[in-house]
């Protein structure tokens, strides 16, 4: 019997497969299994356009049948068949050029293996055989052949005996090495989670023969082993069924099966797409944030299907990274589970399948946020922060996406507002958005830098966020009007309350300098408080650097020595100001211990630490005195 080559760069591929250490061996199974049922697909579709054919459904079958003492395992189809030409042509040649550079490129770049990317087909069978033999009657054909080969070394072709049309492939599962056990792949159960796995939506009924027990005829309690066919997939997957026909609890128990998430989704999006790519999805926008999701350990992404096969388990490509928390999957005809198809062409239907679901997810949230408030602000409370983080990164790039998906607090509707909501309901002399930042509700509420523009009627929005500043530093403005931090130096307020103020500038402007030199480069400038009203003193800053984004900057591992340009604002309208005054004149060493007080005080509203706590105390008992 002559012994033939494979070609050079099927010999390759074979290779490289054969001496693979790739963890995911099992998907050989989906391999084989896919051939199977597109060599039924192939009869069906003849039978579509020949009146001679009737294609009987029952007919139509996978059967996966492991021999343990053999060590087999035998994947039989009753498709189209291959003829002597067929079994040549199809299993001596793989992989178009492109394929392998490919796979290089490919597997160093991402670590992904592309193997669990895009089927390499029916050579996958190799890495857990060492000789693959293929029985197979082609549709209209008296004779059988026999394809056999034990890997690199070439394959044989020779006639062969089978009733029936379709096909055979016997599997020589490998021994057990140090390393690797092989015996899994004669495993019913282990078959079982495999074909669930891959295969569960292969359009017809894959089978196998169960082991089960049963109560022994006539007695009550001895059991007997018994031997059934069973069909192990499920055949038809619920994105192709029709959303009429499905219920919320159908998704939800997908949603629980696919085990995307232990709690239960606050929302479902079916996609049934058939524009410029063709595709389905169902993807869950979970109700509770996932216990590793702000760590780098969390990964995004959906799973993938081509054709009801799964071919990837996270495809992080699907999702942009301000949508990560979505979970679920995306079907689509138009990719290929071969590599050999034009790699490019996969990129761009995956780029436009991409496109698509971000721009349906973002509807999707827009319209929750309009007609189910609540719901959305659940939503909210898990992944606002990621939003957040959205328009912060790339530099603000994915602020049109974003920015009327943010809600803050408001201190005027004591809730979550949108951006467009408080634009909406600015007087008209106002001319910024304000906010201040800090730790919580309670404290904001209590910051005295709040004071004028609170009685100005202002609305504030409060960011306890840290991410918040940064976000809305990338987003600049909303609707053209900027955000203006409460504590920022000029608040674009109070015309009227300009020229007293020129005045107490002038006036104290010498106790000022005093202040200022006392505590040295602590602040800039020491000055006459616009906004206080009540408060005696609070800290402002000049330039882009807040006081809480010093405090986030400060906390980063590879913090620089960032500082916000602090100025200390004194009330003057305060009775502190009239001892401060008063010591000015004359007791140096008493406005030097009221200056570090005040200072210092300002510094524990910001919820900044007090640099020296002992002189602080000293201090304060000084004037207990
Ligand atoms: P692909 O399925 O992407 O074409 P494979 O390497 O998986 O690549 O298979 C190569 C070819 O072998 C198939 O295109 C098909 O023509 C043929 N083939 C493989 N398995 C079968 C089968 N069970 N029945 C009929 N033809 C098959
Ligand atoms: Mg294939």
């Amino acid at each position: 019997m002559e012994k033939k080559q494979f070609q050079a760069e099927s010999k390759r591929l074979l290779e490289m497969m054969i001496n693979s250490i790739y963890t995911q061996r099992e998907i050989f199974l989906r391999e084989l299994i896919s051939n199977a049922s597109d060599a039924i697909d192939k009869i069906y579709y003849k039978a579509l356009s020949d009146s001679q054919l009737v294609f009987n459904k029952d007919d139509y079958f996978i059967k996966i049948t492991a021999d343990k003492g053999n060590r087999t395992l035998t994947i039989a189809d009753t498709g189209i068949g291959m003829t002597q030409e067929d079994l040549e042509n199809n299993l001596g040649v793989i992989a178009k050029s492109g394929s392998l550079a490919f796979k290089k490129e490919n597997e160093v770049k991402d670590g992904h293996n592309i193997i669990g990317q895009f089927g390499v087909g029916f050579y996958s069978a190799f890495m857990v055989a060492d000789v693959v033999t293929v029985i197979s009657k082609a549709l209209g054909s008296d004779q059988a052949y026999k394809w056999e080969s034990a890997g690199a070394d070439g394959y044989t072709i020779v006639p062969a005996e089978k009733d029936t049309v379709g096909t055979e492939i016997i599997l020589k599962i490998k021994e057990n090495t140090e390393d690797d056990s092989y015996d899994e792949y004669l495993e019913e159960y282990r078959l079982r989670s495999i074909i669930k796995k891959y295969s569960d939506f292969i359009r017809y009924p894959i089978k196998m023969d169960v082991k089960s027990q049963r109560l022994k005829e006539g007695s009550e309690n001895e059991f007997e082993e018994y031997q059934e066919e069973q069909t192990i997939n499920s055949m038809v997957p619920i994105w192709r069924k029709n959303k009429n026909e499905l219920t919320a609890e159908d998704y939800e128990r997908f949603y629980n099966e696919k085990r995307y998430g232990f709690d239960k989704p606050l929302k479902h999006i079916h996609i049934s797409a058939d524009g410029a790519v063709v595709y389905n999805a169902i993807l869950y926008i979970p109700e509770h944030t996932p216990f590793d999701y702000y760590t780098k350990e969390y990964e995004k992404g959906l799973e993938l299907y081509s054709n009801g096969v799964l071919i990837m388990d996270k495809c992080a490509d699907l999702l942009p990274d301000y949508f990560s928390f979505v979970k679920g999957m995306v079907d689509s005809e138009d990719l290929s589970l071969n590599i050999s198809r034009e790699l490019l062409q996969n990129d761009r239907q995956l780029k436009l399948i991409a496109k698509n679901i971000k721009n349906r997810i973002k509807k999707e949230l827009q319209t929750l946020l309009k007609e189910e408030r609540e719901k959305y602000e659940k939503f909210y409370k898990s992944f606002g922060k990621q939003l957040k983080f959205g328009a912060y990164s790339d530099f603000g790039a994915h602020k049109d996406d974003l920015q009327d998906l943010l809600l803050f607090y408001s201190s005027k509707e004591k809730k979550l507002v949108t951006l467009d909501e408080y634009v909406e309901r600015m007087p008209e002399d106002q001319k910024y958005i304000y906010y201040a930042s800090g730790e919580s509700v309670e404290r904001i509420e209590k910051l005295p830098q709040t004071e004028l523009v609170a009685d100005k009627g202002y609305e504030i929005l409060f960011f306890t966020d840290e991410i918040d500043e940064f976000a809305i530093k990338m987003l600049r403005s909303y609707k053209e009007k900027e955000f203006k931090s409460v504590s920022s130096g000029d608040l674009g307020i109070e015309a009227d309350e300009k020229e007293k103020q020129q005045e107490n500038e002038t006036e104290n402007k010498e106790l000022f300098e005093q202040m200022k030199t006392i505590l040295a480069d602590k602040v800039k400038e020491v000055k006459a408080s616009k906004r206080l009203k009540t408060h005696p003193v609070c800290l402002s800053t000049e330039g882009e650097i807040t006081i809480e984004m010093e405090k986030v900057l400060k906390a980063m591992p590879d913090s620089r020595d960032v500082k916000a340009d602090k100025v200390l604002e004194i009330n003057v309208n305060h009775d502190v100001f009239k001892s401060l005054k008063e010591a000015a004149d004359g007791d140096q060493e008493k406005l030097k211990l009221y200056t570090n007080l005040l200072y210092n005080q300002a510094l524990l509203i910001e919820g900044l630490p007090v640099e020296d706590p002992v002189q602080f105390t000293n201090d304060m008992c000084k004037i207990m005195k």
